[in-house]
């Protein structure tokens, strides 16, 4: 297993997390980066142009404690790039955030954006923290403080965050009123994913999951495979992974096996994703003990859902799931990657030699972000969309990026990974070369 090792950072209790914890994901975007780099055979000044991270920013943030006390916490921002519009991008609160991890993820936003070709750059943003841990006035105040001590720097025309894991509409409601407070006047475009009821967008909480769908109703059309009865394997069961269940299950395909922090949970015969759901709901957000509902088996090995023998496996949980080392066990015909950075480069090797088909993460999806700019656009012009329009629109953007992706995997004899971010390269060396230098 190739990557960097992270001294002295150990993982919660799961060996999922510590796999997570060992492989540096910005290492990982870089060699896939650097890939593409290598078939277009770009100049060093155009690589040096879009590659590395604008700004960088660390904050350490004091909070006030429901018991009165001041506890600090470290969190970060990067602006990979505003070279194709605002830098755009969630907010990740976790216990194992790090720096290389959000550079990571603020990239591959930079290419997911230009992969939809929608007219934002890339950004990211973490807070070190387990936010099981804080109560709800504390986790507010946290995030106040966050995006008060981020008020420079972000802004509809800036850079415009998003949720991520463990965040959520309501923290968007915190951030947009923060903002908005500060500079005394209401300015709801400045993040996204918010709740109808402040200026978010209907679609967008199903977003990220029906994108991966209709990357999934393309993939099917070109395998020439049937999604009705299609087996399938989810691992993660928040935002992009439930609502992806709930999706493909009125597809008629079957969900054989779920998961989230708590465990996994399989059944060969479908599992009854509204159940599950509603589980989730009466469970604080978790699938604990969902096998005493009788409705599916408790997995041994939570990771031993990767290697399942499914249709479609869809990671929709955290990076480096699928690795070198595991990749020779993973049986299934198509990996969807709901969630960023699943798949090592190591894992892509042995998937591609297999024959699996890979739909990556800056396509697969891009669904969340789309609905976002939809959000933003409505946002600024100040009228609502039906959610049928969203939808629409959502389907056009997918499906056409889809083939813009596959197109170019045929065109430059590449896995698709590497096809899409050839597209994203190619669309970002365009505008960074028409925008030329400013000083
Ligand atoms: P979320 O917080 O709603 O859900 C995350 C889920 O993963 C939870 O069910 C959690 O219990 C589970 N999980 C965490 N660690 C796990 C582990 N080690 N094993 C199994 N399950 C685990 O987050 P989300 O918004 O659904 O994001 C999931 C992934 O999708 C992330 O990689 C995120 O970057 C990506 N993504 C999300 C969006 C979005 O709009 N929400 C958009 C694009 C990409």
């Amino acid at each position: 297993m190739s990557g960097t090792r992270k001294d002295g950072e150990q993982g919660g209790s799961q060996g999922v997390t510590r796999r997570h914890m060992t492989l540096s994901a910005y290492d990982n975007a870089m060699t896939q980066f650097d890939q593409a780099i290598k078939v277009l055979g770009l100049k060093p000044n155009q690589v040096a142009m879009i590659k590395d991270p604008r700004k960088v920013i660390i904050l350490t943030l004091p909070v006030r404690m429901d018991d009165g006390r001041i506890e600090v916490f470290t969190a970060y921002r990067v602006q990979h790039s505003i070279v194709r519009g605002p830098a755009k991008g969630g907010v990740r609160y976790h216990q194992d955030v790090t720096l290389d991890e959000v550079k990571a993820l603020a990239l591959w936003m930079t290419m997911k954006c230009a992969v939809v070709d929608i007219p934002f750059g890339g950004g990211k943003g973490g807070i070190v923290v387990d936010p099981t841990r804080l109560s709800r006035s504390e986790l507010e105040n946290l995030s106040r403080r966050y995006f008060a001590a981020l008020a420079d720097d972000i802004g509809p025309d800036q850079d415009v965050p998003a949720p991520d894991v463990n965040t959520n509409a309501q923290v968007m409601a915190w951030f947009m009123d923060t903002y908005s407070m500060h500079f005394k006047r209401h300015l709801p475009a400045v993040v996204t994913g918010k709740p109808l009821q402040v200026g978010g967008s209907r679609g967008r909480d199903i977003a990220t999951a029906q994108g991966v769908v209709f990357c999934l109703e393309e993939a099917a059309d070109h395998l020439k495979m049937d999604l009705k009865g299609a087996t399938v394997a989810i691992q993660g069961f928040g935002n992009a992974g439930a609502n992806a269940a709930r999706l493909l299950a009125e597809k008629g395909a079957r969900i054989v096996a779920i998961s989230d922090v708590t465990g996994g949970y399989q059944n060969d015969a479908g599992i009854d994703v509204e159940a599950a759901i509603a589980w989730k709901k009466e469970h604080n957000g978790l699938l604990t003990r969902f096998e005493t509902s009788k409705k599916a088996k408790a997995m041994k090995n939570p990771m031993q859902l990767l290697e399942l023998p499914v249709d479609i496996l869809i990671p929709a949980a955290l990076e480096n799931q699928i690795t070198g080392e595991n990749a020779p066990r993973v049986r299934a015909r198509v990996v969807a990657e709901a969630a960023n950075g699943p798949c090592t480069p190591d894992a892509d090797e042995v998937l591609n030699a297999k024959g699996t088909f890979i739909i990556p993460d800056i396509l697969c999806n891009a669904g969340g972000v789309t609905v976002s700019y939809f959000e933003w656009v409505q946002n600024r012009v100040g009228f609502y969309w039906p959610l049928e329009q969203v939808i629409q629109e959502l389907r056009r953007v997918m499906a056409t990026s889809f083939h813009a992706v596959l197109d170019a995997s045929i065109q430059y004899k590449v896995p698709m990974r590497v096809a899409a971010f050839i597209v994203a390269i190619n669309r970002l060396t365009a505008a960074a070369e028409l925008r030329g230098l400013y000083a």
